[in-house]
């Protein structure tokens, strides 16, 4: 993060504007609007910004600009078409520690002014760090479009409820659920329909009820899929933000981490194969824990909760403490990788089943069904599979399946380092032994492998699972090479 967002309160604050034209307006309009008193240095001035100084007691100084100017200024915005006076306006303020803006010139900023959604008292402000205005600009119209006015006057509406809620409900916790209930439910959406007295009248029931009720903490168990962001889904996404504590393993990407409740506190309890660094057991006594102290726990898993995740172990554990718990689905990594890797895991002509397998080693060995996994119709999905890859390669040869078989090994799939290794049961063993392979690694074998290749599909995307995957596919010479 380059700027860091800060909002600041400038009513009846002193703000030095430099220079008079139409850019000194533009900005004079957002300060003013903010509640600023200005003091404007510029020989001209434009009429507009000179009505703006009448309304609002500011005052308009014709002389050059000189660093006196600057005396008990708050911020400052240089805005002259002279970029000599600009730097000097920049030098000065940074002597004397107000913070500046130059217009258009981010090298001799110490603040920008982001592209607004005013739906006061709600504000948005957003940046693209100086890079392009104009995309800080469409993003501001999609969030105009997503949040309408009337959102303001729910803020307006819970912060009417202030004092009352800080009298009635003692812990910060249960404050927070308090509001969130406030403004999810019934009473949101009459502030949002303009019934605000209609609302006022169940949020003071709503605030009775919850006066000295105990919180009952709640478990959410939350598939995070396999890495993309966007592969969560809408009630992942809004049970993360309800949280207060988030526990997470090693699948789940720092994005997706990043979209918890702020406040929210982390607990990482990863598991590395072999390297168990929280236990299983403790994970699930940690759940009911923190659950009946109240909180509400997310816990958040790589691809599905019930795929090879134990998430039947900890919710065993919750069900038989009477602790209450959502499941929220996730697509697992199954279904991601081959998505990305443009490998239909089923298909008319090729695979009439798919079967999800661990292919983790217990002491160094991998005692599965293997003649149930002959058919050359199915597709085979190996979790956790690379260590055991020889084996199970193999394995599936000598129990009949054709060493031609195609088979793929996708790592950190969907993510924007995804990289397909593909090859046959005969091959690709060691292809694995000769490059550097990053975990998670996700091991694809049936005929349907092979249509990736007639796809074209080499390369990763640039826009992971988009297709054609990579603009620039002569970089990417033709055969499993162009993976790597
Ligand atoms: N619950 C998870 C699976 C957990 S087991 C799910 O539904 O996806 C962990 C294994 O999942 C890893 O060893 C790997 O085989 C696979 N895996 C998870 N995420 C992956 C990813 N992004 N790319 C490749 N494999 C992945």
């Amino acid at each position: 993060m380059e700027y860091l967002p800060l909002f600041f309160q400038l009513r009846d604050r002193r703000v030095l504007l430099v220079g008079g034209g139409k850019v000194a307006v533009r900005k004079a309009r957002l300060l003013t609007r903010a509640g600023a008193i200005l003091t404007c240095v510029c020989p001209d001035i434009d009429s507009e910004l000179e009505a703006m100084l009448q309304r609002g007691g500011g005052e308009w100084r014709t002389a050059r600009y000189s660093s006196s100017d600057l005396e008990e200024v708050t911020l400052v915005v240089a805005a002259t078409p002279d970029a000599d006076v600009n730097r000097q306006v920049a030098e000065d303020a940074g002597r004397a520690n107000i913070p500046v803006n130059v217009v258009d010139t981010p090298e001799l900023c110490s603040f920008v002014f982001p592209s607004i959604v005013d739906r006061s008292p709600l504000v948005i402000g957003i940046t693209s760090s100086a890079r392009s205005p104009v995309v800080s600009r469409l993003v501001r119209s999609k969030i105009e479009a997503l949040i309408p006015p009337a959102f303001g006057r729910l803020a307006e509406f819970a912060g009417g409820f202030r004092d009352a809620v800080k009298a009635a409900i003692p812990t910060e916790e249960r404050r927070r659920r308090f509001y969130e209930k406030l403004v999810h439910g019934q009473v949101g959406e009459l502030v949002l329909a303009g019934r605000e007295d209609d609302a006022k009248v169940l949020a003071n029931e709503l605030l009775e009820a919850s006066k000295d009720v105990e919180p009952v903490g709640e478990v959410y168990l939350i598939g995070a899929g396999p890495g993309d962001p966007e592969l969560l889904t809408f009630k992942a996404a809004r049970l993360l933000q309800e949280a207060d504590i988030v526990l997470y393993d090693r699948l789940v990407t720092p994005e997706i981490l990043d979209m918890a409740r702020r406040d929210a506190e982390r607990i990482y309890v990863g598991k590395r194969r072999e390297r168990h660094a929280v236990p299983q057991g403790e994970i699930n006594q940690l759940l009911l824990d923190l659950a009946r102290k109240g909180a509400c726990v997310a816990r958040l898993k790589g691809g599905d909760p019930f795929i090879f995740g134990r998430g039947g172990e900890e919710i065993e554990k919750l069900a038989s403490h009477g602790i209450p718990f959502q499941v929220v689905p996730g697509v697992t990594a199954a279904s991601g990788c081959a998505a990305y890797a443009g490998i239909p895991l089923t298909h008319r002509d090729h695979a009439q089943s798919v079967r999800f397998i661990t292919g983790n080693l217990k002491n160094d060995r991998l005692d599965l069904p293997w003649a149930e996994f002959t058919s050359s119709q199915e597709t085979l999905v190996f979790y956790m599979g690379l260590q055991g890859l020889e084996t199970i390669c193999e394995q599936l040869i000598g129990h009949g399946r054709a060493s031609d078989t195609p088979a793929a090994l996708v790592e950190q799939g969907t993510t924007r380092h995804q990289r397909t290794l593909s090859g046959t049961l005969g091959t690709l063993p060691g292809m694995v032994k000769t490059t550097e392979v990053h975990a998670p690694t996700l091991l694809i074998i049936g005929e349907v492998v092979g249509l990736r290749e007639r796809l074209g599909w080499f390369g990763e995307a640039t826009e992971p699972g988009s297709w054609p995957p990579n603009a620039g596919a002569e970089a990417h010479p033709v055969g499993w090479k162009a993976d790597v």
